[in-house]
């Protein structure tokens, strides 16, 4: 077992704001006056002395939850749980800006290994306390705000200290992983033997090995190196009824349903998962990116198709619409900039990574493929200005945020066919709620032979209710997507907030089926109540 050295851990998010508070600034002025002409600014601070409820665990269960973890791994400070209350959505953002902690923990606890989270669980189900699961608070959809009506208490449970490279199997190919590793913690222990992920989501330097398995997540290299929940080869987890160990065994079997699916975007209702089975590549020996100019955005949409249905997919691939191209948002390092894609049209990333030789290979049969459809190279400056910002846009938010500018992210998913009219209704639903000026900017994030995901950004003007005024703009959006017939996430998971719209896709025999799943798994309906299942 290689543990993860302190240089490498990386620094702890503010309640308030997204990531490394040394990367955070103002927006710069350029941004600000152009931002001015559109929307009306404002300086919106977050509120300063906010309480944070008392914590409501009767002493002597947070006496039984030392005496299974040991003193110092359970944490009643304020300012630890309020670091730990809901994850980095713009309404937990909006939330914690307002001074609202009504969802905080009671306590954080931090397990040392998979038997500490066992014998939490066996103590928490005892004593009907709630358990969430906390691995970066990165989550977008209330995934970390349970409901605990009912309940004796709420506990986060905090994975950080379960952050190593527990095996590793270079014959086969395969690294098991602990969950509390961040994506970059991950990436430097594999790297030291050689090899890689290749799990790179925006949230990549905070969000963790087990989030990524509990919310099926997908990364920006998704086209090269899948999304993550096809990395996954096996997995360990803790539940109220005991150990499960799924998958891990072989690289595939016949031997029933997969069940390693029904923890990978399980979102802590079925369990915790404490080691992640993954297979891992050799490192690449060159990448280069490059960006491409599109006419519009269905014929660039139509080349994506052909190279995934033609089995020509490059490592990373997106496709940012006209209005996401003209404020170039693929560069946040130069919003208002010149647009990358020079005159107009739209923006296309491609990336390439490998040996020499594959990158060789690969680039040209892509780059006669684009050239046949006719699309223009622009050559490797937008790649690498792209690469550059990818892990940015989150800071921009905070940054509109201060300045009374509302600005949310959602994605979906469908098959090609239905590619347009989706794109058109979610617009429209975002626009006719959000009223006049409102900018709804879109990219294709991820591709498939048979479809693709859409990611929207919208900025609105936040006014005097910008928390009101995104849930109503957000349930109209979720209608909107599900009366296309589209996916409600593809991979942000469900969360709380996407639970309502949940039965519509799977069906009420299959909410049922998740219900038993629970029922089995969690009789007392410890983890993360209310997330997930509707
Ligand atoms: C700015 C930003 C950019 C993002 N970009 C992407 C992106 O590109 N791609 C993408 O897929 N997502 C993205 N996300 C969403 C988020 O980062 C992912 O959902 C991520 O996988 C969550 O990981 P985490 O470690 O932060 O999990 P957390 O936020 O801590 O938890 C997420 C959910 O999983 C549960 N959970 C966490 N760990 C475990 C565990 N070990 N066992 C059981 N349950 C667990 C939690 O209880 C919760 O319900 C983004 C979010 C933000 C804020």
């Amino acid at each position: 077992m290689t543990e993860i050295s302190h240089d490498l851990l990386q620094p702890e998010m503010p309640p308030t704001r997204w990531g490394d508070p040394a990367h955070a600034g103002p927006l710069p002025d350029g941004v600000r006056d152009l931002v001015g002409l559109v929307f009306p600014l404002s300086d919106t601070p977050a509120a300063a002395d906010v309480a944070v409820p008392a914590p409501q665990l009767a002493p002597d269960l947070v006496a039984g939850l030392r005496a299974v973890v040991g003193e110092e791994h359970v944490v009643l400070d304020d300012a630890v749980r309020r670091q730990r209350t809901r994850g980095k959505s713009t309404p937990d953002l909006l939330r914690q800006r307002a001074g609202d902690l009504s969802d905080a923990p009671d306590v954080v606890v931090r397990p040392g290994d998979h038997d500490d989270v066992q014998a939490v669980l066996d103590f928490a189900q005892q004593h009907r306390v709630v358990v969430v699961p906390f691995g970066g608070g990165t989550a977008v959809t209330g995934g970390l705000a349970p409901d605990r009506e009912g309940f004796a208490g709420v506990v986060s449970l905090d994975l950080g200290r379960m952050r190593s490279l527990v095996a590793l199997d270079p014959v086969s190919s395969t690294a098991t992983l602990g969950p509390g590793l961040r994506g970059p913690e991950a990436e430097a222990l594999l790297a030291e033997h050689g090899l890689m992920l290749g799990h790179f989501p925006q949230s990549f330097e905070f969000a963790t090995i087990g989030g990524f398995a509990a919310t099926r997540s997908s990364g920006q290299s998704s086209a090269g190196y899948g999304r993550f929940d096809a990395m996954v080869v096996g997995l360990r987890a803790a539940t109220p009824k005991g150990e499960v160990r799924l998958g891990g065994t072989s690289p595939s079997n016949a031997s029933g349903p997969d069940l390693r699916e029904l923890f990978l975007g399980s979102e802590g209702a079925f369990g915790v998962i404490t080691e992640v089975t993954v297979r891992v590549r050799p490192l690449p020996e060159v990448k280069e990116y490059e960006g491409w100019r599109w006419p519009s955005f269905a014929a660039g949409a139509d080349a994506m198709r052909a190279l995934a249905q033609g089995d020509l997919m490059p490592t990373v691939l997106r496709l940012s619409d006209e209005n996401e191209t003209a404020i170039n948002l693929a560069r946040p390092d130069a919003i208002g900039g010149e647009g990358s894609a020079g005159g107009g049209g739209c923006l296309m990333i491609v990336g390439y990574e490998g040996t020499t030789a594959a990158v060789a290979a690969k680039k040209a049969a892509v780059t006669a493929a684009l050239t046949d459809l006719g699309g223009t190279p622009l050559g490797a400056e937008p790649g690498q200005a792209w690469v550059a910002g990818r892990f940015n846009a989150p800071y921009l938010r905070d940054s509109l945020l201060d300045v009374g500018v509302l600005v949310e992210t959602l994605e979906t998913v469908t098959f090609w066919s239905n590619r347009e009219r989706l794109y058109a209704a979610v617009k429209a639903a975002l626009e006719g709620a959000l009223g006049d000026g409102t900018m709804v900017l879109c990219h294709i994030s991820h591709v498939y032979a048979t479809g693709c995901s859409l990611y929207f950004t919208v900025a609105a003007a936040g006014g005097e209710q910008p928390l009101e005024r995104w849930l109503k703009a957000k349930a109209a959006a979720n209608d909107a997507i599900v009366a296309s017939g589209a996916s409600i996430t593809h991979h942000h998971a469900v969360g709380t907030d996407h639970r309502g719209w949940l039965t519509p896709e799977i069906g009420e025999a299959g909410v049922a089926v998740l219900r038993a799943v629970k029922r089995e798994l969690d009789p007392a309906g410890i983890l993360n109540p209310g997330v997930l299942i509707p």
